[in-house]
């Protein structure tokens, strides 16, 4: 069968010597690993995974020398679409000083000002940090645009670098409506809303005391909704609040932040499909205390980690150091962590084609120059990424071709 496989499939490729091969395709979806494994992609796809014993011949062969094998990470909450940085408003909260000229409005501000040429390169740039790190599936917002052709521009650029492009008009209410909030979010609901749709897949709303509130926050995802689009829900990141509920009602996806969560807001998301995407180096930035994650698991919610990367709160597009911070500082085991980064990403984005290795699965993966998982954490730091595929395509890194293939 070997050969007619190889003939069969041209662009077959075998990768064999994988010291663990994290697949997480056991029953239901959980953390699932094969010791001394070997897997076989073909047409961009998985085509094949077992013991390196029995595995198919493929028209080329690499060695993985005992290198650990994972599904790409599948960071599902990122905000890349902004110009600026905001150093030193970070430098003065590590200080415990006062920095009045920080926050959102200040990216806003930024980000209105720049090309389309300067948010693109930004925008790039960190698309590609994030894939030499291993994230092979990425989402991103807008937010930092805040009028209908800022909030257009930002999403049409975030779509020319993923499918996961998320509206959220609903950030912040912009100095220009602080008199008129109401009139922002029907804004938001309405013209903002029409000129996004058509290249968002999401849309988001941060529901926090200072932003936006539970009725308007419903009535941002019930506009989304009605334009065809999928609900996200930034909630519980400063104080308990109503952004878990809206999710559950909302029917959302995900509830991100989950920092501080109420005994009801668990059960809503044990007892719906809402998945808690937890992120925790916003806490690690902002030095606060982190999320809840075994209160959450224990009860049976369903938790992603994803980076939220953005330039105030947490400016890391690195899902390996979510992992390290999730082990260490939320007592996740290095197998939930590292589910939570990859198949617990893909549940939070509904997609059911990456964040694991089961066959027919694009094939997105990472080999970690180390033999096990567990060395995202127990390495915390330490560049570990040593070769990318996506879809099927080394994208990063290299592996030793076997002689003779
Ligand atoms: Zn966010």
């Amino acid at each position: 069968m070997g050969e007619a496989c190889a003939v069969s499939n041209p662009d077959s490729t075998l990768i064999t010597g994988i010291g663990e091969l994290v697949t997480n395709d056991g029953d239901q979806g959980v953390y699932a690993a094969i010791a001394d494994a070997a897997l076989v992609i073909a047409g961009g796809r998985v085509a094949w995974t077992g013991p390196a014993s029995r595995a198919p011949a493929a028209d080329t062969a690499a060695d993985a020398g005992g290198r650990a094998v994972l599904p790409g990470f599948v960071d599902s909450h990122a905000h890349l679409v902004f110009a600026g940085e905001r150093s030193a408003e970070f430098a003065a909260r590590m200080d415990g000083r006062p920095y009045r000229a920080g926050g959102i409005l200040v990216t806003v501000k930024a980000t209105r000002a720049a090309s389309d040429a300067v948010l693109r390169a930004n925008l790039r740039r960190l698309a590609a940090e994030m894939l030499r790190q291993g994230t092979t599936t990425f989402e991103c917002k807008s937010g930092y645009g805040l009028t209908v052709p800022d909030e257009a521009r930002g999403l049409a650029l975030a779509a020319e670098v993923t499918p996961e492009v998320t509206y959220l008009g609903a950030h912040v209410v912009p100095p220009e409506f602080t008199a008129d909030p109401a009139g922002y979010v029907d804004l938001v609901c309405g013209p903002m809303l029409a000129a996004c749709a058509p290249s968002a897949r999401w849309v988001d709303v941060f529901c926090e005391d200072g932003a936006f509130g539970a009725d308007e926050a419903a009535a941002v995802l019930a506009a989304g909704r009605a334009a065809g689009l999928g609900a996200r829900v930034h909630a519980g990141q400063l104080r308990p609040g109503p952004g878990v509920r809206v999710a559950a009602e909302a029917g959302a996806a995900s509830a991100d932040h989950c920092t501080f969560l109420t005994d009801a807001d668990v059960d809503a998301l044990v007892t719906t499909p809402v998945v808690a995407t937890l992120l925790p180096g916003v806490e690690f930035s902002c030095r606060q205390p982190y999320p809840q994650a075994r209160r959450l698991l224990d009860a049976g919610a369903t938790v992603a980690l994803a980076t939220d990367c953005n330039p105030g709160s947490c400016f890391t597009s690195s899902m390996p150091f979510c992992i390290a911070l999730a082990v260490r500082e939320m007592r996740m085991s290095t197998s939930e962590a590292v589910w939570a980064a990859t198949a617990g990403g893909a549940r939070a984005l509904r997609r059911t084609d990456v964040g694991h290795l089961g066959a027919g699965a694009r094939a997105d993966l990472i080999m970690l120059d180390a033999p096990s998982h567990a060395y995202l954490a127990y390495r915390p730091g330490v560049p570990q990424i040593a070769a990318v595929w996506q879809a099927g395509r080394l994208v990063a890194g290299s592996v030793p071709q076997l002689a003779g293939s």
